[in-house]
């Protein structure tokens, strides 16, 4: 294992519901550093252009509008491991089939509106980091 950053977004559903604090003090928790972090209202072009990769899925447009309802807070997130703990923490994408404990299971609606983003891989981490920080911001 080595020290990992990886990128987190709080989404709109959880900004709304003044889960931010309930949220963050979960990452905490778990170990992981909050190294950078910002709030922030997503156009539609950087939501879309954030999640590219599912622009085929049936789900995009009703993804890019959720997450350009409200303000997300995005935060780089630092420690042994950060991507797959993260991961861990969040807990799986539908929130009726996440891990008791998890953000996802103690805050998340649905499958759609379910409060948080994490990176998926180091290589998509470093990308997603730069998309949203200078390197300025990350020292
Ligand atoms: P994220 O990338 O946001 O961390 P994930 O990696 O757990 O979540 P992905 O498969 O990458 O899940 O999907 C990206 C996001 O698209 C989900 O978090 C969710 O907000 C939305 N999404 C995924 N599947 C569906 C679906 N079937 N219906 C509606 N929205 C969906
Ligand atoms: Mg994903």
């Amino acid at each position: 294992m080595a020290i990992e950053r990886t990128l987190s977004i709080i989404k709109p559903d959880a900004t709304e519901n003044n889960n931010v604090g309930g949220i963050l003090q979960l990452i905490e928790k778990s170990g992981l550093r909050i190294v950078a972090m910002r709030r922030m209202h997503l156009t539609k072009a950087q939501a879309g252009g954030f999640y590219e990769v599912h622009k085929e899925r049936p789900f995009f447009g009703e993804l890019v509008d959720f997450m350009t309802r409200s303000p997300v807070v995005v935060s780089v997130l630092e420690g042994e491991d950060a991507v797959a703990k993260y991961r861990e923490v969040m807990g799986a994408t539908d929130p009726k089939k996440a891990a008791d404990g998890t953000i996802r299971k103690l805050f998340a609606k649905d499958i759609g509106e379910n409060s948080v983003h994490g990176s998926d891989s180091l290589e998509n981490a470093k990308r997603e980091i730069a998309f949203f920080f200078a390197e300025a911001d990350l020292l």
